[in-house]
């Protein structure tokens, strides 16, 4: 024991010069903060509209939205694997049934607290000409989440720019973090649902999902 006592001094002493040299210095506290952002994971709930015997939109040759949008969920999982900074996980993985009276979509992304909620959809009208994409959001903290989403979505499909939307949709207003609704195309417009069910088209969209949360969690 006496002879540790001088061993375990000269230790403590040692380890205070470091931290006082980090601290005046002025490198201590600030790259410990920018170490931490650029490790940060984050968790993001990609939510495939619909599923089970809730069937969405019937398109214009008969296929159903709640296949189109699991089809693009597991796209923008797949290419996700490939980002270490997101961890993404799907409110359904295969032709399950969600239901809306509990509230399971935001309350799997409020349970995991997630940062972002991204619920995929395709659009339906009477009016088979009616096209585009738009993006709805309800709390002002989404509104931004909108607008990037939006933008890189139209850039991705080419479709008509019909704009963000504020609606009281569940899925966006019970979620506790920034959360969109996008509707990817009409389903119900035959031009546009046929370039929405083909892979090319569905991985462009999947890859500019991922560009939107790259830019709104600014790390482009
Ligand atoms: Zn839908």
């Amino acid at each position: 024991m006496k002879k540790g006592v001088p061993i375990l001094t000269f230790i403590l002493s040692a380890v205070l010069i470091v931290l006082l040299y980090n601290i005046c210095s002025g490198n201590g506290a600030a790259s410990v903060t920018s170490h931490h952002q650029q490790g940060k994971v984050y968790k993001i709930v990609i939510d495939p509209g619909h599923g089970g015997k809730d069937h969405g939109a019937t398109g214009a040759s008969g296929r159903l939205e709640k296949d189109f949008t699991l089809q693009l969920a597991r796209k923008v999982e797949e290419l996700a694997k490939q980002e270490p900074r997101f961890e993404v996980y799907l409110t359904r993985t295969d032709d399950g049934f969600l239901s809306s009276i509990d509230r399971e979509r935001p309350e799997f992304a409020n349970q995991l607290g997630a940062d972002l909620f991204i619920s995929i959809h395709g659009n339906t009208y009477e009016d088979p000409s009616v096209s585009g994409t738009e993006t709805y959001y309800y709390h002002e903290d989404s509104l931004s989440l909108a607008e990037i989403m939006q933008k890189h979505m139209v850039q991705a499909n080419g479709f008509r720019d019909r704009g963000v939307k504020k609606e009281d949709f569940f899925v966006v207003k019970d979620t506790n973090m920034p959360a969109v609704l996008i509707e990817m195309g009409y389903l119900t417009n035959p031009q546009e649902e046929k370039e929405m069910l083909t892979e090319e088209v569905q991985y462009r969209m999947a890859n500019s999902i991922l560009d939107g949360i790259k830019e709104v969690l600014k790390l482009t």
